[in-house]
């Protein structure tokens, strides 16, 4: 394959980002994460910070010309230009257009659509339990991957807050959006014949072995 255009789709909670570590050590990719660029605007106080800030916590979604110009200008650099995995983007189908027209005019296409499920009640008790650290975003989960010393990062010794979309009235609200507003994406990604799905409530290292084999499957079919 000349490049791997990779985006992960799935509700919040599915483990999107899990997943992603995993391919970016595998894969040597750049990785974007919407979510998490629109926190660290949000703690740097910056424009977008500012107006994305109040969305964000409500659990709706930041515009989607904001959040197109944050995906194109990361796509356009250099570090992209053998693939990239984008994390929480495109999120609705306006975004999804956006990006298919940007990469079309750039001779370029998707390569896979990964979309990673759970069921809700799974969902719930996963972001409900999840911790962040301030400095880098490392997560974990108070039952399932509890760091070593408790409220302290493992990585980087900085602290372990709750995300403020992670409170119970924003989960349901982000999961109401994801239906309504994320979902119809499955469809289209679909019908180009690139979508792939994986079982969530899967272990982390299973889900990830999946991802793997498919994607050794697909390079495989592209040099045939
Ligand atoms: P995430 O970390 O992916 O769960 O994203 C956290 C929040 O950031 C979402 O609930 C939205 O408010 C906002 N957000 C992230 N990505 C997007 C996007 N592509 N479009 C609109 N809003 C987004």
């Amino acid at each position: 394959m000349a490049e791997l255009n990779l985006i992960l789709m799935g509700p919040p909670g599915a483990g999107k980002g899990t997943q992603a570590e995993r391919l970016v050590d595998d894969f040597d990719l750049p990785y974007y994460a919407t979510g998490d660029i629109l926190r660290a605007a949000i703690s740097e106080g910056t424009e977008l910070g500012k107006r994305a800030g109040p969305i964000v916590a409500a659990g709706e979604l930041v515009p989607d010309e904001l959040m197109c110009d944050v995906i194109m200008e990361r796509i356009d650099t250099p570090e992209a230009e053998d693939g990239f995995i984008l994390d929480g983007f495109p999120r609705t189908v306006r975004q999804a257009e956006v990006l298919d027209d940007a990469l079309d005019r750039r001779g370029r296409s998707l390569t896979v659509a990964i979309l990673i499920e759970a069921p809700t009640d799974e969902i719930i008790r996963r972001l409900s339990g999840r911790r962040i650290c301030v400095e880098n975003q490392h997560v974990y989960h108070v039952e399932f991957d509890p760091p070593k010393v408790d409220g302290i990062c493992d990585q980087d010794g900085s602290r372990l807050v709750q995300r403020d979309d992670d409170k119970p009235e924003t989960i349901r609200r982000r999961l109401a959006v994801y239906r309504e507003q994320t979902e119809p994406l499955i469809e289209r990604y679909e019908e180009q014949g690139i979508l792939r799905r994986f079982d969530g409530s899967r272990s982390p290292e299973e889900v990830h072995s999946h991802i793997r084999a498919t994607l050794a499957t697909l390079a495989l079919e592209a040099e045939i």
